[in-house]
């Protein structure tokens, strides 16, 4: 820890840096809730000597449990929702095998470092900032750590609506893009599967009789790909197939898994009702779709920039520009913000490389993110 001249502690990278790379040396894949309750204890263990109230709620449908720390000085006022999770994409074993902690200048390696573990450190640090140096905030302060934002946030939905309604303000320690931009517009997904049955024939001998679902699946794909429209910001991608059993068997069945992003609510009901809306375009065939939205979009609205000004002001006092963005990818904050709870994304570390093996973020951004979450903190009333 350094400190000033009249001996106040000072932010310090190389401490943040320090406790950042303890969370990522402890590996938390989504699918693996011992792994990721183990993150769930490091960060225990790390807000207690602060003097955090905690709240573990255990996991269920095979995910990991949910922790909320609540600042020391809480009341019952609403206040400010800090939002992040603690699974990565990564499986256990990539630091020691693909993706080891490394660091090149100031580039710093690791799994999920970027995505969201740095980002989250820094929100926690600003804390822990907060109370070494005595002081308090104007709004009481809830952190709140999913298990499975990288799958869909299926078990901690609830609580992220249920804590969001109860505050004022929701933070999300998602990673900056670009260069370090916030987010405040993002796309909602939607996911579908689509199953094609067709009739199965011998492709030799009675190829006649056959319906073959492989070729209606391809079809349908096509009028699925159609319907991405970029400038009004749809996109729909098919991302899995898989059908048939032998190349001398006419398939009788084909399934695929879809994508579906969309700017707004409208958007998303209409895509919604074309995609499960899908008609068998051969003869003898049949098209069942399931799915739907599993995260609604958001778009700036005045809560929203009025929240950006506000951190964009802050930014400008410690000596960097704060711009803003869209994100075509998803986020807990999607929830909240859909709800009409003023959301500001992407205030994580600067980096880059989310989901992939060269997972980076930037040591130089860690000081003056770090004290944007001070500020917002301390100013946000
Ligand atoms: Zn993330």
């Amino acid at each position: 820890m350094t400190s000033d001249t009249n001996n106040q502690p000072l932010i310090d990278s190389d401490e943040i840096l320090e406790g950042i790379l303890q969370w990522v040396n402890i590996e938390s894949p989504s699918d693996d809730p011992s792994a990721v309750n183990r993150m769930a204890d490091k960060i225990q263990a790390d807000m207690r000597p602060i003097g955090a109230t905690l709240e573990r709620i255990p996991g269920r449908d095979g995910y990991g449990d949910i922790l909320i720390a609540r600042a020391p000085w809480n009341d019952e006022r609403p206040g400010i929702l800090v939002l992040s999770h603690m699974d990565t994409v990564h499986p256990i074993g990539t630091l020691e095998s693909i993706r080891p902690v490394a660091r090149d200048g100031d580039v710093v390696f690791g799994p999920g470092i970027y995505d969201m573990k740095g980002g989250a450190y820094l929100a926690y640090y600003a804390l822990r900032h907060l109370v070494r140096l005595g002081r308090t905030t104007p709004l009481p302060v809830t952190f709140l750590f999913v298990p499975e934002e990288e799958v869909g946030s299926h078990t901690s939905r609830e609580h992220i609506e249920r804590l969001g309604r109860e505050n004022k303000y929701v933070l999300v320690t998602e990673p900056a893009r670009d260069g370090g931009k916030v987010v405040t517009t993002r796309k909602g997904s939607a996911d579908f599967e689509v199953t094609v049955t067709g009739r199965a024939a011998h492709a030799g001998a009675r190829h006649q009789d056959g319906r073959n679902a492989i070729a209606e699946m391809a079809r349908q794909i096509l009028v699925l790909e159609d319907m991405t429209d970029y400038e009004r910001g749809i996109t729909v991608s098919v991302g899995v197939i898989e059908g048939g059993t032998f190349s001398n068997v006419v398939p009788a069945t084909c399934r695929a898994q879809v994508d579906v992003r969309f700017p707004n609510a409208p958007a998303g009901k209409e895509m919604c009702e074309r995609v499960l809306g899908l008609c068998a375009l051969g003869a003898d065939t049949k098209v069942e779709v399931i799915g739907g939205i599993n995260r609604p979009g958001y778009e700036k609205d005045p809560g929203i920039d009025a929240l950006f000004n506000h951190a964009k002001a802050l930014a400008a006092d410690i000596g960097f520009e704060l711009e803003d963005t869209t994100s075509g990818g998803v986020s807990d904050g999607n929830f909240t913000a859909a709800l009409g709870i003023p959301t500001l994304d992407g205030l994580g570390v600067n980096g880059q490389g989310a989901h992939t093996d060269y997972e980076q973020m930037y040591y130089s951004s860690l000081a003056p993110r770090a004290d944007l979450w001070v500020r917002l903190l301390s100013t946000l009333s």
